[in-house]
């Protein structure tokens, strides 16, 4: 018997009714995407415990993976150099926090070198954030570069190692991952190229963290930068999130063990038009609702450029909106909308007063997450800013 690598041997029933209708290695290789092996049923109790427990309700992921570039530029706010000991004695406030923060923070995403390191006294950051009762993430991909023969449009990179990569976070501590793809809306943007190869790779990146017990938070980012209305953004979001969701079951995903990390439907930035929460939160349950597979335990929005305000008002209309079905938990994953606030009160020097902002935020969100936010009850040191940063690198 001649069998394709990687597909498996007929079941005994199979072989018998190889008599009439014989399985070839034709027969395999047409129709390979329908043999497939889900994880082992440990592996699968394992992705869904941790995915459960990310979007627990009133609960969300801090997402406070900045690569180094990036947390330069939110020194640089507040005058402060972008040292390796300054990023440490910043991260070092966020995980030094009260205990309280666990009651809204579920999950917190890290950048490699934040895993680490280590308080002033020798304690390890991973340590302390298991101490809260929140899970440590990890940011696995290696930024967005460009596609060629497009008209400004991106993947990302980061497969070639991924899976050494996993299992080590995994064993140093780690129960998920995060992976973000970038789609602009322009003219003619974005394209099939654009959107079938994003799909493509989050989905193998999702596979290779499952293989090592990581739970993919699959986030395919379509930017707020542009001039489209609610309706363009609605549409381009079905349309990304059709293709992420064909590629994922093509990649034989678990889903129960993933978690989607998707923009809010929002007009462009530069939109004349100004919508409601509600109407915002209409857009993207009906995006949502004709695109994610029920399967899907949660659903973690980034805040992609809103205020810290912004992010949580759209966030409790979400949650309040009835114009869908939402068979997934609605939660937050913010990282600007989270940290504004702390970063500005923090300013290199009051920890105890970057904390408490810290913590406000969070239990906003918390309360947003189970639509229990009263708008304008939460006033940060940030005030209302708009955090927007055109064509924005994470
Ligand atoms: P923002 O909430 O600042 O958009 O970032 C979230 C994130 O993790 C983007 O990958």
């Amino acid at each position: 018997m001649v069998f394709i690598p990687g597909t498996r041997p007929p079941t005994p029933a199979e072989n018998g009714r190889r008599k009439e209708h014989p399985i070839t290695p034709h027969t395999f290789r047409s129709t390979m995407t329908t043999y497939f092996s889900y994880p082992a049923p440990e592996l699968q109790a394992e992705l869904r415990r941790i995915a459960n427990a990310i979007v627990a309700p009133g609960k969300g992921i801090l997402a406070a993976d900045e690569s180094t570039g990036t947390m330069g530029k939110r020194l640089a706010n507040i005058g402060l150099e972008n040292t390796e000991e300054n990023r440490r004695k910043y991260r070092q406030l966020l995980f030094t926090s009260e205990k309280e923060l666990g009651n809204y923070i579920s999950g917190v995403i890290l950048f490699h070198e934040t895993l680490y390191q280590k308080t002033d006294d020798g304690r390890p950051f991973v340590d302390l954030i298991k101490q809260l009762g929140i899970i440590p993430g990890i940011k696995v991909d290696k930024g967005v570069v460009p596609l060629m023969g497009s008209e400004g449009e991106s993947t990302t990179q980061g497969l070639d190692d991924l899976s050494q990569r996993c299992a080590q976070y995994k064993k140093d501590g780690c129960d998920f991952a995060k992976w973000r793809c970038v789609l602009k809306i322009g003219k003619n943007t974005p394209s099939y190229q654009g959107m079938l190869e994003n799909a493509n790779v989050l989905a193998r990146y999702a596979s290779i963290c499952q293989m090592n017990g990581l739970v993919p938070i699959v986030e395919p980012e379509v930017l707020m930068d542009g001039s489209h209305d609610l309706e363009r953004a609605q549409k381009v979001t079905e349309a990304v999130l059709s293709f992420t969701y064909k590629a994922l079951v093509d990649h034989h995903v678990f889903l129960e063990g993933t978690l989607l990390k998707p923009n809010m439907v929002l007009a462009g930035q530069e939109c004349p038009t100004k919508y409601t929460p509600q109407q915002a939160a209409t857009a993207t349950v009906l995006a949502l609702s004709r695109t994610v597979p029920a399967a899907v335990p949660g659903i973690c929005f980034l805040s992609g450029g809103q205020s810290e305000e912004e992010a949580t008002v759209h966030l409790d209309a979400i949650n309040k909106c009835t114009a869908g079905r939402k068979p997934w938990a609605l939660t937050f994953s913010y990282g600007r909308a989270l940290q504004a606030s702390a970063l500005k009160a923090w300013s290199g020097k009051d920890v105890k007063a970057g904390q408490a902002e810290l913590l406000k935020r969070a239990k906003a969100n918390g309360a947003a997450a189970v639509g229990k936010y009263a708008a304008g009850t939460v006033a940060g040191a940030a005030g209302d800013e708009g955090l927007f940063v055109k064509n924005h690198q994470y």
